[in-house]
């Protein structure tokens, strides 16, 4: 049914406070069809507005805005959110392989649910979940999270996580820290045991099963669904990898998403292995360009591989909550906005963030920065940091001319919020008061795809209540809500003795 927001008030650049009040939009089938001042009339729309076939929503005291997007997460370490502290990166991740066990299909689409969950009440209408499995990939485990981000609504890219050759272990063998033997050795990246039979004809075996999966998912629910390939990390993966990845992307008409030197042990084991950057290897390769996206990026720092990124329109996908808990360091934003790089947010998995909201995000971007530079002229602005999460998204999500602003001919992804709610009140400014003040509360009702996933502040679409009951049920199984075995003590003890060890080379300028 089409739908009539009618006198609300719309974030809009050009406008006075960046609101152009009392406006009307109209949308039909998964699109904005029509978008002004109130009244919409003939001139506006062929369709009859006073038809009972129209669904009118009363935008007064509502402020319009882009669906925002996080172009980041691990919708699997929604089970573990609050779990961790006081951990970088590495031995993070051998807690983290060490103890989660194997998903079932249920547990991911129970995760993903949560997550989708979480973001559609908190105004966030489009994911970009980077999924990892304990376990060798199979289309069960792969569905499910399809089928959950299908039931909840939202907008939902999926791509799944693999790898071939880790050379952080090579560069732990180095450094005479053996960690083959330890969870980050056995499970990293690709989460599988047999790293040889994997590059002996897994790695293409687990292309063929991703190949077939993305004929069958890539576009579904009315465009509301998408796959790209995840290959996990650049110390993650050969080159013939890389360019395995990059090929089946495209000819799915799909992106690539792959950390990126998110720590200084990635950074240093990649140059350490290559002689080079990650950026200046992918550029030499040719596998950067504007369908490459890249979470993290903290430590692309110097003015070759930030121009690298500028030629190439890649999108580096910034996580300053993740990046924050675990210590990884800040991304260069002003030094790639500055260069007409596309910026995207993401939340990150709420194993390293802990939660799954945009608006806490963007204010974190839009404030960590401060700490760095000393110029204030130079700081991130509350508008770069919400284009961040709506053109950036857009992006991200290879959308970039069909999302993040409210205009007739997009696609109808729209957070409506009340303007009256404690945090808004008052509207002083509406960039300022969705980068500082927003924290998801006064979200009223969120479109997706031309539907009301979200209306006065309730799901429309899953049951909520349901969902969350069997998701905390099935928690209390898993191996990390238990005490650590020694094994899994000793390999967190090891890979700490490993990060000091990098640590220590870093900082003679390695
Ligand atoms: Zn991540």
């Amino acid at each position: 049914m089409p739908i009539l927001i009618e006198h609300c008030d719309v974030l809009n650049a050009n406008a006075p406070r960046a609101m152009a009040v009392d406006q009307s939009i109209l949308i039909e089938g998964n699109r904005i069809v029509a978008i002004g001042k109130a009244p919409l009339n003939a001139q506006h729309t062929t369709l009859n507005l006073q038809s009972p076939a129209l669904e009118i929503i009363d935008g007064r005291g509502l402020l319009a805005i882009p669906g925002l997007i996080s172009a980041h997460t691990h919708s699997p370490e929604n089970y573990m959110r609050g779990a961790t502290e006081r951990m970088p990166l590495e031995p993070w991740l051998v807690w983290l392989y060490g103890t989660c066990g194997e998903y079932t299909p249920r547990d991911h689409y129970l995760c993903a649910a949560m997550s989708a969950i979480e973001m559609l009440l908190g105004g966030c209408t489009g994911s970009l979940d980077h999924l990892w499995h304990a376990g060798p990939w199979n289309r069960a485990v792969l569905d499910a999270t399809m089928e959950a981000y299908r039931d909840s609504g939202i907008r939902a890219t999926v791509a799944p996580m693999y790898d071939d050759h880790d050379y952080v272990l090579d560069a732990g063998d180095a450094l005479g820290v053996d960690l083959r033997g330890s969870a980050y050795g056995l499970a990293h990246g690709g989460y599988r045991p047999d790293r040889e039979a994997y590059r002996a004809g897994v790695l293409r075996d687990t292309l063929d099963l991703f190949d077939a999966w993305m004929e069958d998912w890539h576009g579904q629910a009315d465009g509301r669904l998408q796959t790209f390939l995840g290959p996990a990390a650049g110390q993650l993966v050969s080159d013939n990898c890389l360019h395995m990845s990059l090929d089946l992307a495209r000819k799915h008409g799909a992106g690539m998403h792959m950390h990126c030197v998110e720590t200084r042990v990635q950074d240093y084991s990649i140059r350490r292995a290559f002689g080079k950057t990650i950026i200046q290897r992918m550029a030499d390769l040719g596998v950067l360009g504007p369908d490459v996206t890249l979470p993290h990026s903290v430590w692309i720092r110097s003015a070759a591989d930030l121009d690298r990124l500028a030629e190439t329109g890649a999108i580096p996908v910034h996580n300053p909550a993740a990046n924050l808990k675990l210590g990884s360091g800040l991304m260069a934003m002003r030094e790639m906005l500055d260069r007409g790089v596309t910026v995207a947010l993401g939340v990150d998995g709420a194993c390293s963030n802990d939660n799954q909201d945009m608006f806490d995000t963007i204010r974190l971007a839009a404030l960590i920065h401060n700490l760095k530079h000393p110029e204030a002229s130079t700081w991130i602005s509350a508008r770069e940091a919400v284009e961040a999460a709506t053109l950036g998204g857009a992006a991200a999500l290879l959308m970039r001319d069909q999302l993040g602003r409210l205009e007739a001919g997009q696609l109808a992804d729209i957070t409506l919020l009340d303007v009256n709610s404690p945090v808004l009140s008052p509207m002083n400014d509406a960039w300022g008061a969705l980068a500082y003040c927003e924290t998801g509360r006064s979200v009223k009702h969120v479109i997706v795809n031309g539907q009301i996933v979200v209306r006065d502040g309730r799901l429309t679409t899953l049951d909520v209540d349901a969902i969350a009951q069997e998701f905390r049920a099935r928690v209390e199984r898993l191996p990390f809500r238990h005490p650590l075995d020694a094994k899994t003590q000793r390999d967190i003890d090891d890979c700490w003795r490993f990060w000091r060890l990098v640590m220590e080379r870093v900082a003679q300028g390695e």
